[in-house]
């Protein structure tokens, strides 16, 4: 267009964004309809700032800022998923009603199975999970040679449950985004080899994200199977119980069975208790799935042997907003640095104000930025609401959490030209040159 310079991608700017701002408390009230179930900071937040939008209870619009955060949370499950052999495949959410009947489940998950029927009158649910389809899948496939595994598919897809109490926004959804993998071994000792593996990607992924995490000892519950761990995320709002262990780090849910109280059972020191929010589970299943889908592969002998799995689910929607929840301030949005959905917001100053001429200034620091600084193409916005004062659009930016906010106001128009940065995660504000702002990004 013509604002852009002829060969250069054109520049973002928020004016264009389909992105609600700073709607007030009572806005985002009435936008869920019910008062009562404003129930955590990340939820309101999310909403101030136009994150989501609520659908009906339970089911959240993801707009475009939030597009941007998962997909990029997207990418760092798919490295670290692929980095341990895992293959990403996608499968319907649309299952066959025979499936849960075989493994009981289309009665055990009860009321949170959401169920329908097609025109001929055969019976689905929208899947909560996949270790049936997955199973099945598997077994299809007559031919599955030892050499071949460990076999470890994924995939990231909407899952569906009809929670008793959807609440907390992206945090209990009716459907949300679940990565969920599951993993075929030819022994039982390679299928533990294989659950260290994924849990040992779960706490890279963790790490790389910023967030302190606790695996915990947890219940197998309706997934059934033999050993099962959750991540945990300590949070007020939690929902999940938890006894950790200062001394050894040892940690569980409580609702697991036979836990004494207050007896650490690896060191027997005292155990303290928390509040927790689940942001992963991984189990180990053995061959109760398997055995029921007939899942085989052919051993060194030539022989028809069970599969051994594992299942693994992490909650990206609620990765998200529990990242938000335990990194933002009552007031503005933190996001892990690798999740923020822009890295830098440009402010060129107020129209018709004493540094209106710097405005160019800006333009060009925006255009090179991208051009220099090759991992920040796309990721520079422009607030060109230029109508508002410097002030009140820091106010939105600093909210939304963008790493680097940078500012042109009086000392943009010196010689040379010194800009204001705004580093959120440091919280320090500097200022630099061109070349400075540069060096930083
Ligand atoms: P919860 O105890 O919170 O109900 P769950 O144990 O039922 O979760 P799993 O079946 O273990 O959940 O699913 C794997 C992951 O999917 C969970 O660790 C969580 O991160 C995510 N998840 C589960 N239910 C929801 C939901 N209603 N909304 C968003 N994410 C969810
Ligand atoms: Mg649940
Ligand atoms: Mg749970
Ligand atoms: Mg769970």
């Amino acid at each position: 267009c013509h604002q852009c310079p002829p060969g250069r991608q054109p520049r973002l700017v928020l004016s264009h964004m389909f992105q609600p701002q700073n709607l007030r408390e009572d806005q985002v009230l009435s936008l869920e309809g019910r008062a009562s179930e404003l129930t955590c900071k990340s939820q309101r937040l999310m909403l101030q700032v136009g994150l989501i939008l609520p659908a009906s209870p339970g089911c959240y619009h993801l707009m475009p800022y939030t597009v941007r955060a998962m997909e990029k949370l997207v990418r760092v499950i798919d490295q670290e998923m692929q980095a341990i052999g895992g293959q990403k495949i996608n499968m319907p959410s649309l299952s066959p009603a025979e499936l849960w009947r075989a493994t009981s489940r289309w009665d055990l998950m009860g009321r949170e199975l959401l169920r329908l029927r097609d025109r001929h009158g055969k019976e689905y649910c929208l899947g909560p999970t996949h270790e049936e389809a997955v199973t099945a899948l598997v077994a299809s496939q007559k031919k599955l040679s030892y050499k071949q595994l460990p076999l470890l598919l994924y995939q990231v897809t909407r899952k569906f449950r009809d929670e008793p109490r959807p609440r907390f926004g992206l945090l209990r959804g009716r459907e949300f985004y679940m990565k969920d993998m599951y993993t075929f071994d030819s022994s039982a000792e390679a299928a533990q080899e294989t659950y260290g593996l994924v849990c040992d990607a779960y706490c890279r992924l963790f790490d790389r994200l910023g967030l302190r995490w606790l695996k915990a000892r947890a219940d197998v519950g309706s997934i059934g199977g033999t050993m099962s761990h959750e991540f945990q995320l300590q949070v007020d709002i939690g929902e999940d119980r938890l006894v950790v262990c200062p001394s050894c780090h040892f940690s569980a849910n409580k609702e697991i069975q036979n836990l004494s109280q207050n007896i650490c059972p690896d060191c027997q020191g005292p155990l303290t208790e928390t509040k927790g929010i689940e942001v992963g589970h991984t189990f180990f299943l053995g061959t109760k799935y398997s055995s029921i889908f007939n899942a085989q592969f052919t051993n060194a002998h030539g022989d028809p042997t069970l599969a051994e799995m594992g299942c693994y689910g992490l909650g990206v929607t609620r990765i998200l907003a529990a990242a938000i929840e335990v990194l933002s301030t009552e007031d503005c949005i933190r996001w892990p640095s690798l999740l923020a959905p822009y890295q830098v917001c440009l402010i060129p100053p107020k129209k018709g104000s004493k540094e209106a001429a710097a405005a160019e200034i800006v333009e060009h620091l925006y255009d090179d930025i991208t051009e220099a600084v090759a991992q920040l193409q796309g990721e520079v916005l422009l607030d060109d609401r230029t109508h508002l004062t410097i002030g009140n659009r820091l106010k939105d930016a600093n909210k939304l959490g963008y790493p680097f906010v940078i500012i042109a106001g009086r000392k943009a128009l010196e010689d040379p030209a010194r800009f204001e940065v705004w580093c959120q995660n440091t919280g320090e504000v500097v200022f630099l040159t061109k070349e400075g702002v540069m060096e930083l990004l």
